[in-house]
């Protein structure tokens, strides 16, 4: 369903369930400075429309050629995206099959619309392969990325794509089980991975996290930095985010000479925190600089070339080629190697971390 999306979507769940007014500042985010998507959600958003169409091809909703012509419209598919998206199309039609074994009128929806807003205000998502038969609803999820991995046990995505199916089928079929599948082809460990629970539990944990969603709803709750916040919006300029990864700096240290040993754990669990705020805010800093935003005591400047060069062009080009690499000309400088300096000494603003 693209350009829709749900205030409280459930992807994004797991960070408004432990910080209810992240969902609200996103949108207010959004709305200041668009909803850029990443190279990695373009390149998930391809995977997807692949696989849906060859999860159509293969239960005989469209033909091979209805396939191929769809398929050019989506541009250049890499080969890697081709054979995860088989394996992934593999395992959905295996549980289709395994269904239709003890259940012959086993049903598998494709991009089916799941609502969940009988739990989650204004709640929908859409349910990549969702097989329904008299035993089991199966509720598969594919996940192209393969930097983070992602299971489905106590996965809250996973769990309110189940609800919404169960709100869809559940007077349809007999079912006494929902089984939530995350199915991420591009990571070795695990790839496929499951969580059931049985109508009721999965209808107890909607209950248990209504009240949230309703606070989260509202804007209103207190903000909780934590690894939820890799991929919030507000991310750089959260000031609750900020504080936490200035702790470091804020920390009391027992003597005034020498950190010691003994403190050094406590100060090593807070850096991480600390180095991804200082990488997010550069990135936010630089990216409004680059939209014309000027800060006050910096400048953006073209950063220097690497040392590193071919010891004979054409020789490496030849090669390059000939293993079927395709050539282009070097343009001007991208974007990636600009970046921010201290354009004055004297003219930065002081600033210390809020308490
Ligand atoms: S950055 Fe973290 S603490 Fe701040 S709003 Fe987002 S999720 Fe909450």
């Amino acid at each position: 369903m693209p350009g829709l999306h749900a205030i409280l979507s459930a992807s994004s769940a797991k960070r408004w369930l432990a910080c209810p007014p992240s969902a609200r500042l996103e949108e207010k985010l959004k709305g200041i400075f668009g909803d850029a998507s990443s190279p990695y959600a373009r390149e998930g958003t391809q995977a997807h429309a692949v696989s849906e169409l060859k999860l159509r091809r293969e239960i005989g909703e469209i033909n091979d050629f209805s396939y191929q012509e769809q398929r050019k419209l989506l541009g250049d598919i890499p080969r890697e995206m081709d054979i995860a998206t088989d394996d992934y199309v593999d395992v959905v039609i295996s549980k289709l099959y395994e269904a239709r074994r003890s259940c012959p009128d086993a049903r598998l929806f494709i991009e089916q619309r799941l609502d969940f807003s009988d739990w989650v205000p204004k709640g929908f998502g859409t349910g990549d392969a969702v097989i329904v038969s008299d035993t089991v609803l199966d509720v598969n999820d594919l996940k192209y990325g393969k930097g983070v991995r992602v299971t489905a046990v106590e996965n809250p995505q996973a769990r309110l794509y189940g609800l919404g199916a169960l709100a869809e089928f559940g007077s349809l079929y007999d079912f006494p089980v929902v089984r939530n599948t995350i199915i991420q082809p591009r990571v070795n460990e695990d790839p496929v991975t499951s969580e059931v629970l049985t109508r009721e539990e999965l209808l107890a944990w909607g209950e248990s996290i209504k009240p949230t969603a309703q606070i989260a709803w509202r804007g209103d709750g207190e903000f909780k930095p934590g690894d939820h916040c890799k991929f919030c919006a507000a991310k750089a300029i959260c000031a609750a985010r900020a504080a936490e990864a200035m702790r470091i700096f804020t920390h009391g240290f027992e003597t005034p000479a020498l950190i010691s040993d003994d403190e050094i754990p406590g100060i090593l669990a807070v850096a991480d925190t600390a180095e991804a705020w200082i990488k997010d805010i550069r990135a936010y800093a630089k990216n409004q600089a680059l939209r014309g935003y000027q800060w006050p005591g910096y400048k953006l400047v073209r950063g220097r070339k690497g040392n590193r060069a071919w010891s004979d062009e054409d020789q490496a080009i030849d090669q390059l080629s000939r293993a079927g690499m395709r050539m282009r000309p070097l343009t001007t400088a991208p974007y990636s190697r600009l970046g921010l300096a201290r354009s004055a000494r004297n003219v930065l603003p002081s600033w210390s971390p809020r308490a």
